[in-house]
């Protein structure tokens, strides 16, 4: 269904949802944009790339408490308190989304925390009409207007904005403020998406990549690629597809809670056991961690890379290691 709204509607709209949910959107923050819990829609600001922190905070936040209690008395903190929009995130980070379902939300493991965010959350994307020439989403099968993992998508064509309603959630909030977008105003949106498509020019060859992995566990390949990495975990930080996380107890007397924190596998004390022993003791067995996981494990057990080419990892390694050409050593090593 193709809909459009003006963009000083789209603005009064954005105002009316505050009322029954929590809108997380945009926010520019000293030129760096993340998602942050709305007031007004005057503080959003949707002329943005993309986001420096990725938007999956919003289900898998960097530092959650799971529970607390006092004196025997336990208070889970699974339940949201209020539906909640996710407005303007990019088409490839709602592809992010659907991978960590995958970890969260799968046949194996479900977890209630992430499940209860995602399912009360709806989801309104805004199509990238400004790609960075460190995005690569079109080598995993995404586009800057991608579809998946949203219930709106909004392609800006000027004054307004075309609203594709992908889902029945999506459908359920418009308001007559929508109206039918006519047939020109939809061939403009495609056109729009096609030229955008083309300006995307990294194009990253992914298949082989696992089966090429498969081999080379013990290869010296990881020793060369490692020499440069500080070990930061910027990348994993960033990645909108990374989900280790840490769990510990803070407590105090008779009372405390749970909390849960992001980890990465970048860093030496994420496996270091209790014996003082380190299965991955230095960056080259990390580095090859977090490749393998991407590009191998993530295949073999979701028939997936994880990963959706959003640049993210390349724009912000202190040491510019980039993973488009990591994979691309890896398939002539
Ligand atoms: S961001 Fe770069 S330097 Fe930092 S851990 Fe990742 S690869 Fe290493
Ligand atoms: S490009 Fe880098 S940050 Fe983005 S999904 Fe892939 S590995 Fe993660």
């Amino acid at each position: 269904m193709m809909k459009k709204i003006s963009k000083e509607d789209m603005n009064r709209f954005i105002q009316s949802l505050l009322s029954d949910y929590t809108v997380y959107a945009p926010v520019n923050i000293d030129g760096i944009f993340s998602f942050k819990p709305i007031t007004n829609f005057q503080g959003i600001d949707l002329n943005y790339q993309n986001s420096k922190k990725p938007p999956k905070e919003i289900f898998f936040p960097q530092s959650e408490t799971m529970f607390e209690y006092e004196k025997g008395k336990v208070t889970s903190a699974e339940k949201v308190s209020r539906k909640r929009i996710l407005l303007g995130i990019r088409p490839c980070d709602a592809k992010a989304n659907l991978l960590l379902d995958n970890v969260f939300a799968g046949e194996d493991y479900q977890d209630v925390y992430y499940i209860n965010k995602r399912e009360n959350t709806i989801i309104i994307g805004l199509g990238c009409r400004r790609p960075l020439s460190t995005c690569f989403c079109t080598s995993f099968g995404g586009s800057p207007f991608s579809r998946d993992g949203l219930d709106i998508l909004l392609i800006d064509i000027g004054n307004k904005y075309i609203v594709d309603v992908v889902t029945d959630k999506g459908k359920e909030i418009l308001t007559d403020k929508f109206t039918e977008a006519s047939e020109e105003e939809v061939k403009l949106a495609e056109k729009i998406k096609r030229e955008t498509e083309k300006r995307i020019k990294s194009e990253v060859k992914i298949e082989g990549v696992k089966e090429k992995l498969d081999t080379m566990f013990e290869s010296p390949f990881w020793d060369k690629l490692s020499e440069r990495c500080l070990g930061c975990a910027v990348c994993s930080y960033l990645c909108p597809t990374c989900h280790c996380f840490d769990i510990a107890d803070e407590a105090k007397d008779s009372q405390g809670r749970r909390i849960r924190n992001w980890d990465s596998c970048m860093f030496p004390l994420f496996t270091l056991q209790t014996s003082g022993h380190n299965p991955r003791p230095t960056d080259k067995e990390r580095m090859r961690q977090r490749v393998m996981h991407k590009f191998n494990y993530f295949i073999e057990n979701y028939k997936r890379a994880a990963c959706i080419g959003c640049g993210r990892c390349i724009l912000n390694c202190p040491v510019n290691i980039d993973i488009r050409k990591v994979l691309k050593e890896i398939l002539t090593n």
